[in-house]
């Protein structure tokens, strides 16, 4: 995504972009995430003093494996995109990003941004119940009969209460 800038030479003038790429995945924090939509990215460029102010907005498409059962999750990007770029080098500011010639390459500050607004955990739906520790079986299709309730101390403190209601609801009798 590589953006020509030389007709930005007056403060103010500005160029509307849009891009659309097929990208195979981006590994980060040690997942994979695979596109499985073109990324989308439009916006619009500006020139206000010695930097390009570039805003758009960033779309597309990414699979993964949750978190807790590691079945195919998708995660949708539809994020803001905005970044100040200077190919003057006398322009010291941390915040604005150097670039040579006349040619913005905007692939790695989009990547950047994608990544930005990723979730810490990946699910395939809030509610996952996960796989089974013991046996492995997926627990949002089916049920196993391990004894679990070491391992889920929430699950234990629920059968504890259960034991101690159907108790009482025998004294009644
Ligand atoms: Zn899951
Ligand atoms: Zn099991």
């Amino acid at each position: 995504m590589r953006l020509d800038v030389s007709k930005l030479k007056s403060n103010g003038d500005s160029e509307e972009f849009e891009f659309c790429e097929n990208w195979e995945k981006i590994e980060f924090r040690g997942d994979n995430l695979f596109f499985v939509e073109p990324v989308s990215f439009y916006g619009v460029a500006t020139k206000k003093g010695n930097v390009i102010e570039v805003s758009g907005n960033i779309k597309t498409k990414l699979k993964t494996s949750c978190y807790r059962c590691a079945e195919d999750t998708f995660v949708d990007v539809d994020v803001p995109f905005y970044e100040e770029y200077s190919n003057n080098a006398e322009i010291k500011d941390d915040e604005v990003i150097q670039f040579e010639n006349d040619v913005i390459e905007f692939d790695e500050n989009v990547i950047a941004t994608i990544v930005l607004y990723l979730p810490m955990k990946y699910l395939c739906r809030e509610d996952c119940k996960g796989l089974c520790p013991i046996c492995g079986t997926n627990l949002n299709f089916g049920s196993c009969s391990c004894e679990r309730d070491e391992i889920d101390p929430r699950l234990s403190i629920l059968k504890t209460l259960k034991n101690m209601l159907d108790t009482d609801e025998k004294k009644e009798v």
